[in-house]
């Protein structure tokens, strides 16, 4: 079912471009649309909306890190603050151009927001936050007992930069114009800058992260350098955006940085749709506009954005842009005329490793990890083959998915080693995926919101060569790389069966497609051996027949795969080699026939689980 609005907007694509057109050209025009009614011209420019677009290039930066990467920042005022203080630093103190200001403004958010970050590793959600809001108080602090940032006065006369060796002066509207158009260039640059960064391998790990650092431990993301990356560009641009608000209004004072100043950001992010492109633009139009309307009851403006606020999270919760795309009228066209064929040519995206026959691939010696009294491993012994599938079963709590995690990082051993390809392995899990083991979990891990394409493209993160920097300016090698990328999970998902729903978000896909794309994702990574926890449970006929040709492909490439399954037909038809636990130990160990007919298995867990067997 389509809606007008769908149909309109698929009809005529240039529509919204458009009106953004026509936006962008109002605001370059504004200084003379205005001076054409108001003889306060100045005022309009640049303390109402060039000051409204200082405040979206905050909220962008918001935007990025809190509604991106799940960091929620109590600090941006701060931020705003030192940047200020750079600049004020630089041109009043030191007596060099604000330019230079703005520079050193970018490099000191960055270096408070890193290093805030860097002091707050472990901190969850909430206690973060304290941390970033005991960073702003800091921040404050030290600039009210710094004499050279001028105390509780702060540094006033702050000069406007100067452009083609002329020296703006805030008197003359040209020159404030000038300004303004400075502002609104920075604006769409950092604008472009979040566009970049989302859509590139950084910001699909930032989501990772946010999402579930596991996962993206996993997929061989390093959740703590993907947050600090994420919070120093924001950091950065909020410093951008500090140094701005200093020339804008000609002073800086530790005032500024009090944390009230920042409820526009957040009332602004929440209202446009956090997580959104558009959201922080739209988000702080709206309430620009609301703070103009009510200019003259200044004891009462927190209270009314308080108000507004709290209107908004009842009313629209996800926000402007958000609600909007959860709509009748707004949600995306599922297309889904594509049928679900998969394509049966192995993909080329599955490299082929050249290992000798019974060259081991993964090792787990003497593996032991107890949980309190539960020795839910006691001991594993386990030698997986390059180029075969090898099964491991066993009654339900025997310690398989355990095993498996003290095989990939995510658990701490409590005895024995692992060996990849005859080397220890690395401790941590996502340098263990990064040296060719990715695991499934055996509980879904997708990124729900995210796209299908984007699910498989997040795999192939710890892939990716581009800097972001190459990312951000989308120079030629992030782009052949994105490009190549994008063609081999196409490839991936087609024969996988899912090619025709790749811009779907996942959590639109039945449960077995999820189960196929998470493996999917996982064969993103380029592993040379991947788990796989239990993937059949809950696949219908097709999608096993799916599974089992992509588990057979990867075989044929050499890889070792590790098999986790239930369903005994589907592992004993697949796997070389099984090994069999109970009760965290191995009681048996062989080729499918063998195990078949051990008895010690039959009474442990074929005779007792005859259904697993369908
Ligand atoms: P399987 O995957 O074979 O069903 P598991 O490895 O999940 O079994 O669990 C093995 C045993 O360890 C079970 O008794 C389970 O209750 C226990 N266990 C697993 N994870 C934890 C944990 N994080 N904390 C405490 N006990 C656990
Ligand atoms: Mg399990």
């Amino acid at each position: 079912m389509t809606t007008f609005w769908q149909r309109y907007y698929r009809a005529r694509p240039w529509a919204l471009r458009a009106l953004v057109v026509a936006v962008l050209a109002l605001l370059v025009l504004w200084p003379f649309i205005i001076d054409f009614y108001s003889y306060n011209a100045r005022y309009y420019v640049g303390d109402v909306v060039g000051f409204a677009m200082i405040t979206a290039i905050l909220t962008i930066s918001l935007n990025l890190c809190m509604g991106y990467g799940g960091l929620l920042s109590l600090m941006h005022t701060g931020l705003q603050l030192a940047g200020g203080y750079a600049v004020a630093a630089m041109a009043v103190r030191l007596g060099l151009s604000p330019w230079w200001g703005l520079v050193v403004a970018i490099v000191v958010g960055a270096v408070l927001a890193a290093a805030t970050l860097l002091v707050s590793l472990r901190a969850t959600y909430l206690y973060f936050a304290l941390i970033t809001l005991a960073a702003n108080l800091l921040i404050m602090e030290v600039g009210r007992s710094s004499e050279w940032l001028g105390s509780d006065i702060g540094i006033s006369n702050i000069p406007l930069p100067s452009v083609f060796g002329r020296d703006l002066s805030r008197a003359s509207l040209a020159d404030v114009s000038i300004f303004y158009w400075i502002v609104l260039g920075t604006l769409v640059l950092v604008w472009i800058l979040q566009r970049n960064l989302v859509r590139s391998g950084v910001g699909r790990a930032a989501m990772a992260v946010r999402e579930s650092p596991e996962t993206a431990a996993a997929l061989g993301i390093a959740p703590v350098r993907t947050k600090a990356l994420l919070f120093a560009i924001a950091g950065g641009v909020a410093g951008l955006a500090g140094a701005l608000y200093a020339m804008q209004k000609g002073f800086i004072n530790p005032a500024v940085g009090a944390l009230d100043n920042g409820l526009i950001f957040f009332v602004g992010l929440l209202i446009g749709g956090i997580a959104t492109l558009e959201g922080p633009i739209l988000g702080v139009a709206a309430v620009a506009a609301i703070d103009f309307v009510i200019r003259d009851y200044g004891p009462y403006r927190v209270l009314i954005l308080g108000a507004v606020l709290l209107l908004t999270l009842l009313l629209v919760p996800r926000g402007i842009v958000g609600s909007w795309r959860g709509s009748r009228w707004g949600r995306p066209v599922l297309d889904d005329s594509g049928e679900a064929v998969r394509s049966s040519a192995v993909p080329d995206v599955v490299p082929r490793l050249e290992a000798a026959p019974g060259t081991v691939a993964l090792a787990g010696i003497g593996l032991r990890k107890y949980f309190g009294g539960v020795k839910a491993v006691d001991g594993v012994d386990l030698e997986v083959l390059a180029g075969t599938v090898h099964g491991i079963i066993g009654p339900n709590g025997s310690g398989k998915s355990t095993t498996v995690s003290c095989l990939t990082g995510f658990l701490r051993l409590d005895g024995g080693r692992v060996e990849v390809f005859s080397r220890p392995a690395p401790t941590s899990a996502q340098a263990i995926s990064r040296a060719g083991v990715t695991r499934v979990f055996q509980v879904p891990h997708l990124f729900e919101q995210v796209s299908v394409l984007d699910n498989v493209l997040t795999g192939m993160r710890s892939r990716e060569r581009a800097s972001w920097v190459e990312s951000v300016l989308r120079l030629p090698r992030h782009r052949s790389e994105d490009r190549t990328h994008r063609e081999e999970a196409l490839e991936l998902l087609a024969f996988a069966g899912l090619a025709s729903r790749a811009q779907w978000p996942a959590d639109a896909l039945s449960h077995g497609q999820k189960r196929l794309l998470e493996v999917v994702r996982a064969v993103a990574t380029r592993p040379r051996v991947l788990i796989l926890d239990e993937p059949a449970t809950g696949l219908t006929q097709d999608e096993l027949a799916g599974l089992r040709a992509l588990v057979t492909a990867l075989r044929e490439r050499g890889l070792a795969v590790v098999l986790i399954e239930h369903n005994v037909e589907f592992v004993m038809g697949l796997c070389e080699r099984i090994t069999v636990l109970d009760s965290g130990r191995v009681i048996a160990e062989g080729t499918p026939a063998e195990v078949r007919d051990d008895p010690a298995v039959l009474e442990a867990y074929l005779g007792a689980e005859p259904e697993g067997a369908s």
